[in-house]
């Protein structure tokens, strides 16, 4: 064959992967998006039904609305974020904070979540206070969001999430425990790739559209940090984000 007709063929083979991997993430973002949007319309004709008068119950119907709102912005957020690190257009607004408190809020705005779903979530502070660094809260509280939510989205069997902040030397790190599926080793490195999902049944079954990594790691380096993966399939995953306490690098901060 000639060199021509070969990259031309190649040329189409890209084509063809690019579109079925197009029509693979319309059809997952759908999906994801689908599933809050259907809780908080029960939940919202429930009370409007006004047939729920016990005001424990009018609360709890309520937190479920307010949490799968949250949870719809995120997928959106996700959306959003992924187009604008695509396009080169993904900044960042650094400010002192420290990374403690970020990971107390997301485990405190995930917590009504989880405990409906039965889980329990253990956050571990560090031995001693870790200083301020210059930090994008938001963002920050994206990815840990993005890890908790994959912690329980493949979980398995176990319910149980685990949250620890320690220091290990110059780093601050955060790491994301479950006992769930795992993650098998040839797929480790690839899962924080764009659109890479793992092609297990296990995983088949979950609904997501494969972004949530690649936005933990876009949002970890931004911050001169990094993040990486432990994992046992059938044992359970730890994510560990690493962030220099030294503080963002110059062209960031
Ligand atoms: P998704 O929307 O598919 O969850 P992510 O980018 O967040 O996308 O994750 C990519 C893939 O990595 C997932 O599809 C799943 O196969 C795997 N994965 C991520 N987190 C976990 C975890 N905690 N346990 C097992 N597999 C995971």
């Amino acid at each position: 064959m000639t060199a021509g007709a070969m990259l031309a063929l190649r040329a189409a083979n890209r084509a063809v992967h690019l579109s079925a991997l197009k029509s693979d993430f319309v059809s997952n973002v759908s999906h994801e998006l689908r599933t809050p949007v259907a809780s908080i319309r029960v939940f919202a004709e429930f009370l409007r039904g006004g047939r729920v008068t016990d005001t424990d119950k009018v609360r709890e119907y309520g937190e479920y609305i307010e949490t799968e709102s949250r949870r719809l912005s995120r997928l959106i957020e996700n959306i959003l974020d992924f187009s604008r690190i695509e396009s080169g257009n993904k900044t960042y607004r650094f400010a002192p904070a420290r990374v403690e408190d970020v990971a107390v809020s997301a485990v405190r705005t995930s917590e009504i979540r989880l405990r409906s779903a039965g889980f329990t979530i253990e956050f571990t502070p560090p031995a001693q206070e870790l200083p301020e660094i210059l930090l994008d809260e938001d963002a920050l509280g994206q990815a840990l969001h993005n890890l908790i939510d994959n912690a329980v989205k493949y979980s398995g069997e176990s319910r149980w999430v685990g949250l620890a902040v320690r220091r290990d030397n110059g780093d601050a790190v955060v790491e994301v425990a479950d006992r769930g599926i795992g993650i098998p080793r040839a797929e480790q490195v690839r899962i924080f790739d764009r659109f890479h999902r793992v092609g297990t049944s296990l995983v088949h079954d979950v609904k997501g559209s494969g972004l949530g990594l690649s936005i933990v790691r876009h949002v970890v380096e931004a911050h001169g940090g990094h993040v990486t993966v432990s994992s046992e399939p059938g044992k359970g995953t730890v994510f560990a984000i690493r962030l220099p306490l030294a503080g963002p690098p110059p062209e960031h901060g």
